[in-house]
């Protein structure tokens, strides 16, 4: 589902509460579950926890054209990975090797993620 110019951050709500809640955090081994990269897997490169969004190493790619640095070069096609919604994906539990929903819970002082699947702590 897409959101016109749904930039991030909605004047629904105040902005003091962090509005997206995101689980998945830079380095997660990661799979898409929806969009045209559906069933991919990836490491995640990049995490923007005020947007929600994710950049995934190989996944949701562009092509863009580069422009030539110097004279006489020809200019080139990239493909680069652009952000894609951290709801599109699931976490790959590290334990099970499942994608799974992620849980929240404290361990002593610290609050830790689990797998609601296996229940181990990622
Ligand atoms: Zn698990």
């Amino acid at each position: 589902m897409r959101r016109g110019r749904w930039s991030g951050v909605s004047l629904d709500f105040p902005i003091s509460r962090p509005i997206i809640s995101m689980k998945i955090i830079k380095g997660d081994n990661v799979k898409v579950m929806s969009g045209k990269d559906r069933g991919k897997t990836g490491v995640v490169s990049a995490a923007f926890p005020t947007t929600g969004k994710i950049v995934i190493e190989g996944v949701n790619k562009f092509k863009k054209n580069a422009r030539p640095r110097r004279e006489g070069e020809r200019g080139q096609l990239v493909e680069v990975s652009r952000p894609l919604t951290a709801a599109k994906v699931q976490l790959i539990c590290p334990s099970c090797k499942e994608p799974t929903r992620i849980g929240a819970r404290l361990e002593g002082n610290r609050k830790v993620r689990y797998c609601k699947k296996c229940k181990s702590t990622i």
